[in-house]
């Protein structure tokens, strides 16, 4: 189910629980600002999760509220995964959900990284 964007963080989100190390998560890289990790469901040949340590509920969230230096931290994660796993050339995508109409489920900011194939002019 959609979240409702506009909600508070909770603490009890599973994105929280993975960050804590409280369930288990195939982690692919973890720094000072960021923890990435394999999606359970993956919707591309390279279906990867990028979630910022701190607390926040979305991208809109973060990107009003963060410091300049977890975004800074945060963004520079991202390209790193991609890099790590090649996908420079030929190229990824980059997808974040943000609340009901976005199809936001996990109330922690997270950004989705797709490639290791031609995917199409967009996913549903
Ligand atoms: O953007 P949205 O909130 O819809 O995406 C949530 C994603 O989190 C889904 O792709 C789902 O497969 C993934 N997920 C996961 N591990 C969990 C719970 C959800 O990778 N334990």
């Amino acid at each position: 189910m959609p979240i409702d964007a506009i909600e508070p963080y909770d603490d009890e989100n599973i994105f929280a629980k993975i960050l804590r190390g409280e369930i288990p998560s195939s982690k692919v890289y973890e720094d000072d600002w960021a923890y990435a990790f394999s999606d359970i469901n993956p919707q591309a040949k390279l279906h990867v999760l990028v979630i910022p340590k701190g607390r926040y509920v979305s991208w809109d969230d973060f990107s009003a509220n963060a410091s300049a230096e977890e975004i800074a931290g945060f963004v520079r994660a991202v390209g790193t995964v991609a890099r790590s796993h090649g996908l420079v050339e030929p190229g990824y995508r980059l997808l974040a959900n943000v609340g009901a109409h976005g199809g936001q489920e996990v109330p922690h900011l997270h950004v989705h990284l797709f490639g290791g194939e031609p995917l199409g002019p967009m996913l549903a």
